[in-house]
């Protein structure tokens, strides 16, 4: 039979798997022999049991009445005793922090009898009663589900203008009555007097509370898988409240909002954890306790440092003083911000408490991302509008504008603006590139503006549902009908995506200024510099691009990008371009489509020589044309308007041109684009079209002399599509002279399940996973996350968008057997990712555990992905770095 309990010295802070982090940290403070009062840790695996049986292990009952004898034997004092009574705390704590989420009851014990022991050894009747009080209300809350505010009423009644100190053993006697009564008209039964039927139950709900709606959310949030359940610590009570002499406090080794050492806290003379919690009254600074007591602040700063050596690391700290005498009642590795993350982690190699390698574990991607992008002020009274999707961080503020040519407009006058639409497509890259900042009411984090957005490294806002945005009359309305128009100034912020109206002062990052080569000098941008250092030299997978301009190229490769890994031609056939386009879709014989792709050429030919100078001679991906040609064509309703407009006048060249256009756009409408006429299918469908693009890149790698030219056929799920495509690219390449790669995406499933066959024809593959997960999930990666993630999302049906991070049991796996299957057929295949998930931290981790090659990613995330890799490279996947 498993053992459910466990005495405070028998554990250690390598447990939290089982004693969770509360259970964990106090074992190992008391084995240093730190002033931890006594007590007991009930495990995770009891919880588990529990929640899956509906009831309480066999053989837990036992374990914890023996350590129960064990621990009033050390207390000399028995729980609940008449005449000096042992009184104990039941206290939750999961293996990751979730801070208030569950509960907590204080003082379990107290009943008519003990009240009375208590009171006559404290020699403090007010304080016997007041705990007494304090335990029939935590108890009635947390326990028997009462409404906690009939007891603050009650309270507030009895204290009409007092402070709570001001109350006497009398009133408090008083209130304990009216606390019972309350309980036994809100939950039918009297509050239970016996010490240990409390105790049970108290230990029942903080098992209940790890699935309390509130600890559901906060664990999908975080990311903290559902089945770990939580420990109950149970502990012998100490008491800040009884008197001058006694108080309660928090306290931090360093700064955990700059990363500065010293002494930071508060303290609250007087007063039991959770007055602190619920600030009945104001704390003082910790400083002030040297004051108040000096042999405990002394006593204190030797702990902090005691434990800072130990954990090597932050710790915060909760403490409590009685009667002038020290005890610690947790301390854990304290959370921190971003900024205070890379600080401490450099400070400590230098103080020489850990190695470079290990500061590299103690940051994450995320933590660097959010350096990275300029920030809104904190603090400011903004006035929120809504909050939609945050899909590409950062704080852009400017005219709301509705219309892409209207962002150019005032971009060209020097005014910043917003580009508002419900949904932007591949017309919008001019505005989106003029405008400071996309917002748009349609469409989750990978739609067009998500990824685009993402891409430029602009701020983007998505799927802000609530708003009414009405192009035409360009303006938007919110719920509460606040009207916003063309050219009122809005703020939008990309990393939690709130929506401001008016401007909101911004910040730039100085993180960013360094990796662009500008570098501020400062403590902050030092530590980046040496902990990306150090995970460039210990990871193993490398890190490109995916960019398609040479402004891209050319900023990706100074955020450290070692190659581009997607190149989307597709934007090469927008603006002027578009004309030629149609010009070869309303082609009706060989001779005329010809004319069209040969006028193609030079400017394609012209596109991918900037790219190779831009990158230098490092590996450049070129994928072949994705998305159906139909959306390159005129939007239907416009034309047809055109062309009603124009009548049937004959001999009108543009006219006539509309007209052919819109029996186009009518002909190759499709109902489901995404699964129609594209990729692949594309450049077998329309001949020359593949053949054009192949030409260009080998024209262009002749001219820069680029030896690494990778061309990626796009949507390929069967090897015979490849074989096709590639005999004909081989020939244009071995007519010219030119040696490049030839390879596929891996975004179909069927590719993923016959990728040994597709290897025999592919020198490389780049998983796609946008299409894969699309394709996989059957989700439609430009409808579902605004339309239903959200209620996916509180079902618990996956804790994060597979969109954002792959879905290692569904999409991963089928990558696992493409891989593996792909370099089974053709040992050293070339494996890369360049769907969104390549700069996504948990995805980065996945592609190094597979032995993938590289991950691309836009460019702004280069840095993340770069640092990801080191970590990937250094802690397991299972690590506790949150
Ligand atoms: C993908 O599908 O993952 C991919 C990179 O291609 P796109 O997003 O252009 O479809
Ligand atoms: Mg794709």
């Amino acid at each position: 039979m498993p053992k459910y309990v466990y005495d405070f010295t028998e554990g250690n802070k390598d447990l939290k798997d089982l004693l969770g982090g509360k259970g964990a940290n106090l074992a190992e403070m008391t084995n240093l022999d730190l002033p931890v009062p006594p007590g007991f840790t009930i495990t995770t695996e009891a919880c588990r049991h529990y929640l899956g049986h509906g009831g309480m292990p066999d053989g837990l009952d036992g374990e914890v009445a023996a350590h129960l004898a064990g621990l009033e034997s050390r207390m000399r004092k028995r729980l609940g005793d008449s005449d000096d009574p042992l009184l104990v705390s039941v206290r939750s704590g999961a293996k990751f922090s979730m801070p208030g989420m569950m509960e907590t009851v204080l003082n379990i014990g107290l009943n008519d009898d003990s009240v009375l022991g208590l009171a006559k050894q404290s020699g403090n009747e007010r304080f016997a009663w007041d705990s007494y009080r304090r335990l029939i209300q935590m108890f009635g809350r947390t326990v028997l589900g009462i409404e906690g505010d009939l007891f603050e009423r009650a309270i507030d009644e009895l204290k009409g203008d007092r402070e709570d100190t001001d109350l006497e053993a009398a009133d408090l006697q008083r209130l304990v009555e009216t606390y019972k009564g309350i309980v036994r008209a809100e939950s039918g039964r009297d509050f239970p007097a016996d010490p240990r039927e409390q105790m049970d139950l108290a230990i029942r709900a903080v098992f209940d509370s790890w699935n309390a709606p509130r600890a559901v959310l906060y664990r999908r949030q975080e990311r903290i898988p559902s089945g770990l359940g939580t420990a109950v610590n149970v502990v012998a009570m100490v008491f800040g409240n009884l008197g001058a002499d006694s108080g309660t406090g928090v306290a931090f080794t360093r700064d955990p909002g700059s990363g500065q050492r010293g002494v930071y806290g508060d303290y609250l003379q007087n007063a039991q954890g959770e007055d602190v919690v619920a600030g009945i009254r104001n704390t003082v600074p910790l400083q002030e306790l040297e004051k108040i007591d000096t042999a405990a602040y002394r006593e204190l700063l030797e702990i902090m440092a005691t434990l800072e050596g130990h954990y090597r690391d932050l710790c915060d700290i909760e403490f409590t003083v009685e009667r002038g005498k020290l005890w610690m009642l947790q301390t854990r590795v304290g959370k921190r911000t971003a900024e205070a993350a890379f600080r401490i982690a450099i400070q400590l190699v230098d103080e020489g408490l850990i190695d470079m390698a290990e500061a590299v574990t103690r940051v994450t991607g995320g933590q660097l991302a959010q350096l990275m992008f300029p920030r809104f002020a904190t603090g400011e009274d903004n006035r929120r509008l809504t909050t939609g999707m945050n899909a590409s961080p950062g704080a852009a503020v400017g005219k709301a504008v509705f219309t892409s040519a209207r962002a150019v407009e005032l971009a060209a006058r020097g005014e910043d603006t917003i580009l508002v639409r419900r949904e932007t497509n591949p017309d919008d890259l001019s505005g989106m590139i003029a405008a400071k900042g996309v917002l748009t009411s349609r469409g989750g984090k990978t739609s067009h503006a998500a990824v685009v957005a993402r891409g430029m490294g602009k701020t983007c806002v998505c799927g802000a549902e609530e708003l009414e945005v009405d192009v035409s009359a360009r303006r938007f309305t919110t719920p509460d009908g606040t009207v916003v128009e063309e050219g009122d100034v809005v703020s939008i912020d990309g990393s939690n995506g709130a929506v401001y109206l008016g401007e909101v002062p911004v910040v730039a990052s100085p993180v960013v200024e360094y990796f662009e080569g500008r570098r501020p000098g400062d403590e902050l941008v030092a530590a980046v510099d040496r902990i990306m250092a150090h995970a460039d030299s210990v990871r193993a997978l490398a890190v490109r691009a995916n960019a398609d301009t040479p402004e891209d190229a050319a900023r990706a490769r100074r955020f450290g990008a070692q190659g581009i890994g997607l190149c989307r031609t597709e934007h090469m056939f927008l603006g002027d371009r578009r004309r030629l386009v149609e010009d070869l879709i309303l082609a009706t014989t060989p001779e005329e489509r010809q004319a069209a792709l040969d006028a193609l050429e030079p400017l394609q030919t012209a596109d991918f020589t900037g790219l190779f100078e831009a990158m230098d001679g490092l590996p450049v991906t070129i994928r072949l044309i994705d998305p159906p040609l139909h959306e390159f064509l005129p939007d239907l309703t416009d034309l047809s308007v055109r062309v009603a407009l124009a009548g049937d006048r004959a001999g009108d060249a543009a006219a006539d041109k509309d007209r052919r256009l819109l029996e186009a756009v009518k002909r190759l409408h499709e109902q489901n684009p995404m699964l129609g006429l594209r990729g692949v299918r594309l450049g077998l469908a329309i001949p020359g079209l593949f053949a054009m693009q192949v030409r260009a890149i080998a024209t262009a790698a002749g001219r820069t002399g680029a030896r690494h030219a990778e061309i990626m056929i796009p949507l390929v799920g069967a090897v015979q599509e490849l074989e096709i495509v590639r005999e004909e690219a081989q020939a244009i390449l071995a007519g010219m002279g030119v040696d490049a790669l030839i390879g596929t995406m891996i975004e179909v499933p069927r590719a993923a399940m016959t990728a040994g066959q597709i290897a025999e024809a592919a020198q490389f593959f780049s998983f796609g996973t946008n299409d894969l997960t699309q394709m996989t999930w059957g989700f439609s990666r430009d409808d579902v996350e605004s339309a239903f993630f959200g209620k996916y999302l509180d079902l618990g049906i996956f804790g994060v968008s597979p969109f954002e991070s792959i879905d290692r049991d569904g999409v991963g796996r089928l990558m696992r057997i493409a891989a593996e299957e792909g370099r089974r057929t053709r040992p050293g295949l070339k494996l890369g990712i360049c769907g969104e998930h390549g700069g996504d931290p948990d995805s980065v981790h996945f592609c190094h555990e597979i032995g993938l090659d590289y991950v691309s990613c836009s460019p702004f995330r280069v840095p993340v992905a770069r640092l990801e890799a080191g970590r990937a490279a250094l802690v397991s996947s299972e690590s506790d770095t949150r």
